[in-house]
């Protein structure tokens, strides 16, 4: 077993104030991989303190001198990009194609990203041409940036990148359940030479670590991703120091498709639910298609889910891996039997693991017609392969259906009429939407509406998450 028990701060990996061992499990086979600490009140005021007390210096360092160290880093991650796919895919139980295209891929996307816009971005300006006021873009101080653990180091990269390319200090608490991929990322800083103090790790829980940082009043900034109910716990302890609060929360993606969708779509859509076991929150999980081709759509869906093969993690394939832990699994279970018994039909999948698997949190790929949306399974994120398929009549009735979540993360539709497309696509209340399976360019904010949380991450919003904006009056 992999012994993890220490933290990274002020530039050193250092143990615990106390011992607290939290036992890391393989979901592929059930078995302990890892030892890491879930950290204590100690732990988080010492990784705080060197977080403050670096942030002055480097809130002064020149942008071209950040840009180097985030040259350098991105050139590490590069070099050690196999270790980073070997350990994503045994903390999630990804399959390690999937690992490296999708997961461990993102974490490179979104260095490169975020250099290009720091390059571009201009951090003071004269207001108007001619005007006494001067604007000042600057770090927002010592923030705490808490990740969840289905797309480890994609939600790691979105916060960790903007934060040290806009001159912020940080302590990171990675989700537990996936320790691995966060710890991998911070030995990769240490290479890199960011200076001691500007970026530390602290493992814990949401209880501990999580809750210490949200309320410390020398953290200046949360910046969060995980679920709703966490998201609102932390808002609440956080107001008393009223901090500035990045959420990033949960989502039950709908994906309209029309009777003129291109022919692929049904398929796609089942696919696109299922990668990554269903553990995206962005998953287009309730699947509307309009009555005229729904009976196509039913037989084309349970078909494409039938196909799809499950197996573990360190198998190279297309197949899908398994949940990530017992508890997820129970959950999704709950759910698919609730379904059943609340009346919707189940055409591929069901409850219990997929034949010949008695080992590992494996889920069957499932997918339930005649669902409609007051339906636990069309209102709850499951966070597994669960398909929900809803039919509709009318375009309002889509957009109508769609809407009633109190969701808004990432919606999907597809048709072959561009002027429905773009009318649909601007009612849809999310703050992304992909028409036709079009995939968002790099760069582009990600983020949500209503419950799915208040931030935008990526790109040059990314960037500005991380920063006060200042007038200056009396400038010239
Ligand atoms: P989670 O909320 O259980 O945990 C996320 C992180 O928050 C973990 O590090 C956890 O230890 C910590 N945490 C939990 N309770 C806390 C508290 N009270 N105070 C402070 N920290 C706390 O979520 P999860 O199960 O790790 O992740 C899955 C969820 O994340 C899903 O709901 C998914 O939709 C969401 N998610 C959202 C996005 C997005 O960009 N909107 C991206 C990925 C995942």
């Amino acid at each position: 077993m992999q012994n993890k028990k220490n933290f990274y701060i002020d530039g050193k990996w250092v143990a615990p104030f106390k011992s607290n061992d939290f036992i890391v499990t393989n979901p592929s086979n059930e078995e302990p991989y890892v030892v890491i600490s879930l950290g204590g009140s100690e732990d988080t005021n010492k990784a705080v303190k060197a977080a403050k007390n670096s942030y002055v210096t480097w809130k002064n360092t020149t942008k071209k001198e950040r840009l180097t160290l985030l040259e350098k880093l991105l050139e590490i991650y590069n070099k050690r990009s196999e270790e980073m796919t070997v350990a994503i895919s045994t903390e999630l139980g990804a399959p390690l194609d999937w690992a490296s295209s999708a997961q461990m891929a993102s974490g490179a996307r979104h260095i490169e990203d975020f250099i290009k816009r720091l390059k571009d971005f201009k951090f003071e300006s004269d207001f108007d041409e001619g005007s006494d006021s001067y604007i000042t873009y600057e770090p927002i101080g010592v923030c705490g940036l808490i990740t969840p653990w289905n797309w480890p180091i994609n939600q790691i990269a979105l916060k960790v990148i903007p934060a040290l390319a806009t001159g912020c200090t940080m302590v990171l608490k990675p989700s537990e359940i996936a320790p691995l991929s966060a710890m991998l990322f911070a030995e990769m800083i240490d290479e890199a030479g960011f200076p001691s103090g500007v970026f530390n790790l602290v493992n814990g829980d949401g209880a501990g670590v999580g809750s210490q940082l949200s309320a410390h009043p020398d953290i200046d900034m949360i910046s969060f991703t995980g679920s709703t109910r966490a998201g609102k716990l932390i808002s609440k302890s956080s107001a008393d120091t009223i901090k500035r609060v990045c959420l990033e929360l949960g989502g039950k993606g709908g994906n309209i498709i029309f009777k003129d969708s291109y022919p692929d779509a049904i398929r796609d859509g089942v696919r696109n639910i299922m990668s990554n076991s269903g553990q995206s929150c962005d998953a287009p999980t309730r699947m509307l298609v309009e009555k005229s081709i729904y009976e196509r759509a039913v037989k084309e869906a349970a078909d494409e889910a039938n196909k799809i093969k499950v197996d573990i993690a360190s198998k190279k394939g297309d197949h899908i891996g398994p949940v990530i832990t017992k508890i997820q699994f129970d959950k999704i279970q709950s759910l698919i039997q609730s379904g059943i018994d609340e009346g919707a039909t189940l055409v591929a999948g069901g409850t219990g693991r997929p034949k010949n698997m008695d080992k590992g949190y494996f889920v069957k790929p499932t997918v339930f017609t005649d669902v409609n949306n007051e339906m636990r399974i069309a209102k709850e994120e499951i966070f597994g392969p669960v398909l929900s398929i809803i039919p509709f009549e009318t375009e309002e009735e889509a957009i109508k259906i769609t809407n009633d979540s109190p969701y808004g993360l990432g919606n999907y539709l597809q048709t072959e009429d561009k002027e429905k497309a773009r009318r649909v696509a601007k009612q849809l209340r999310a703050g992304v939407v992909q028409i036709n399976g079009i995939a968002p360019a790099a760069g582009t904010p990600f983020g949500g509406y209503g419950q799915s949380g208040n931030g935008r991450e990526g790109g040059v919003w990314g960037l500005h998450e991380y920063l006060e904006v200042k007038t200056i009056s009396g400038w010239k």
